[in-house]
């Protein structure tokens, strides 16, 4: 349907915005890549990723950093999640992931068929212990710009239905950038549990066979926190990118 009513707006002369040209790229991207012409996939990958920069990306933010932009943000609501619209089909009333923030919520308010589910609003007390419950769940938390560096949405994603997530793990563009912190293990701490190894979604953290431990590779950590927040060993701790030589420029 996507497909079909892009087409039809270049048959109209309807411009498509820029997110949309965005998109369009990135599928052209994939459909290179598929075909094995490395050239046309890199060159296309990296207009994607300015366009990106530029427009619409996003960063993957702890519970701490997000609970900080509900202290300064307003107004706050929660919005239907459209990566899982369209890769899960769920109804709008079951799908209530995403946050917007700012005064752009007044107007899907006024004009609800601008965003398909509406906005529901929050305070920032209630999003803070909203958000609790999402992370509990497991979920990702990655703000997103609306026009860098306008801050326009908070997102609580999952993989593989987050297109951001799927577009930088499966396909190597990178529309979603890694956070500000690395997940460092302390092996004497650990039990190996494994519960670390199920809740991170980027595919970090593995077992070790021989010590039955846990091993984080700190080039795939994104820096989300959730492993750290499900130990009940304190093994794991989120430590500053920038402090890390290695990792510093590892986004
Ligand atoms: S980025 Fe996350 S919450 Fe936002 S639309 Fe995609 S999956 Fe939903
Ligand atoms: S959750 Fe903690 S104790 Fe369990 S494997 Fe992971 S780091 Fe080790
Ligand atoms: S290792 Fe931990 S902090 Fe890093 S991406 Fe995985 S769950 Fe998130």
């Amino acid at each position: 349907m996507f497909r079909l009513r892009k087409e039809e707006m270049k048959k109209e002369g309807v411009v498509p915005d820029i997110q949309t040209m965005a998109e369009d790229i990135i599928e052209q991207a994939i459909r290179a890549r598929d075909l094995g012409d490395t050239k046309k996939y890199m060159e296309l990958k990296t207009q994607a990723e300015k366009m990106a920069q530029n427009v619409h990306f996003g960063q993957v933010v702890t519970l701490e950093q997000v609970k900080k932009i509900m202290d300064i943000a307003y107004p706050i609501a929660r919005l239907s999640c459209v990566c899982r619209r369209r890769s899960r089909g769920f109804k709008d009333d079951e799908n209530f992931f995403c946050m917007g923030i700012g005064v752009g919520m007044y107007k899907w308010e006024r004009w609800p068929e601008s965003y398909r589910g509406g906005v529901h609003f929050m305070t920032p007390e209630e999003a803070k212990a909203w958000l609790e419950q999402v992370n509990e769940a497991g979920l990702v938390h990655t703000f997103w710009v609306f026009g860098t560096p306008y801050i326009g949405g908070i997102c609580n994603c999952e993989y593989p239905a987050c297109i951001g997530i799927r577009n930088r793990l499966d396909y190597g563009i990178s529309m979603l950038v890694k956070g500000e912190y690395v997940a460092l293990l302390d092996r004497d701490m650990c039990t190996g549990c494994g519960l670390c190894v199920e809740r991170c979604q980027f595919r970090a953290i593995n077992i070790e066979r021989t010590m039955l431990k846990a091993q984080i590779n700190p080039f795939r950590c994104f820096g989300c926190g959730l492993c750290e927040k499900k130990c009940k060993h304190n093994a794991i701790k989120l430590v500053e990118r920038e402090s890390l030589a290695g990792l510093a420029q590892e986004w």
